[in-house]
C-alpha cells in the first residue's frame, strides 16, 4: 500500500533529519516505526503527507509516486494522518470535531458520524461536548474518529498512545485491529511504547539516528523476543 524508497529529507539544505529511509507498509497490515526522542518519526510522517519536502527518494502510495504532491491532495487520495498531539479543536463538540473530517473527501454526513461512533461508540455518549473538555484517551479516539470518516486505504499515526492511561492504550489498540481487518485499511504507526505497537503490528522498523537500524516481520513466535530486544 505504502513503499517508501531511499527517503532522505530534513529542515534545511545542509542537514538531513531522516536518512536514505526503505519502508514497506502492506495492505491491511499494521507497520510499525519505533524511535525515542528526536529519532526522526514525526519527520519521516511529515514527509509522507507532503508537509517537508524531501531532497531524494521516492513514496508511492497505491501505485502512485505522491513525493512532489501537496498534503490536501494526499489526503484525498485516502491517507488519513493523526498528528501527534491530536489536533482537536477545543470549542468545537464531539460531532462537529468529526463532521469536519468529512470535509476532506466529502462524505455523506450521516453515514460518516455511523462509521466514527460504531468504532468508538464512547463517543456517541459524549457527542454535544466540547473537545477541549475530554480526557486524552476520548480526544485520541476522537482523533482517530475523525479520520476514519474520510474512508481512508492508510490511517498514519503519530504517537497515539502518548499521555493516555493504559486501559485506553489498550482499547484502542484493540480498536485499530478491529478497523484493519473490518474496513481493509493498512496502518502506519510511529511510537515509543514497544510493547503496545508491536502487540498489534504485523512488521516493524526502527529508526534511530534518523535511519532505519532494524525491523523485520513479526510473528507470534518472535513478538516477544523482538520487543525484549529493543531498548530505547
Ligand atoms: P519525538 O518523539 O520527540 O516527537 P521524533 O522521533 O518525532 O521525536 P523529529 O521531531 O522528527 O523526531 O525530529 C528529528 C530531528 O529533526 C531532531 O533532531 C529535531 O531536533 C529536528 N527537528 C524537528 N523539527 C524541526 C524543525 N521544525 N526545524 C528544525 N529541526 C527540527
Amino acid at each position: 500500500m505504502l513503499e517508501i524508497k531511499n527517503l532522505t529529507a530534513g529542515y534545511s539544505d545542509e542537514t538531513a533529519a531522516i536518512h536514505d529511509i526503505n519502508i514497506q507498509v502492506p495492505k491491511n497490515e499494521v507497520c510499525s516505526i519505533i524511535g525515542s526522542n528526536g529519532a526522526g518519526k514525526t519527520t519521516l510522517l511529515k514527509s509522507i503527507m507532503g508537509l517537508l519536502p524531501s531532497s531524494n527518494g521516492e513514496i508511492i502510495f497505491d501505485g502512485q509516486e505522491i513525493s512532489k504532491l501537496d498534503s490536501e491532495t494526499i489526503s484525498q487520495m485516502g491517507i488519513g494522518y493523526v498528528p501527534q498531539g491530536r489536533m482537536i479543536f477545543p470549542y468545537l463538540t464531539v460531532e462537529e470535531n468529526l463532521l469536519l473530517g468529512c470535509e476532506v473527501r466529502k462524505m455523506n454526513l450521516k453515514k460518516a458520524l455511523e462509521v466514527g461512533y460504531d468504532y468508538f461508540p464512547d463517543l456517541k455518549g459524549i457527542n454535544k461536548r466540547k473537545g477541549g473538555m475530554l480526557s486524552g484517551g476520548q480526544q485520541q479516539q476522537l482523533a482517530i474518529a475523525r479520520m476514519l470518516v474520510i474512508d481512508p486505504k492508510l490511517i498514519i499515526l503519530d504517537e497515539p498512545a502518548e499521555g493516555i492511561q493504559p486501559n485506553v492504550v489498550q482499547e484502542i489498540g484493540r480498536i485499530l485491529t478491529k478497523i484493519t481487518s473490518e474496513l481493509n485499511v493498512s496502518v502506519l504507526l510511529v511510537e515509543q511504547f514497544v510493547g503496545f505497537a508491536l502487540e498489534l503490528s504485523h512488521s516493524y522498523y526502527f529508526l534511530q539516528g534518523g535511519q532505519i537500524t532494524n525491523g523485520g516481520i513479526i510473528t507470534n513466535e518472535n513478538r516477544t523476543q523482538i520487543i525484549d530486544s529493543i531498548k530505547l
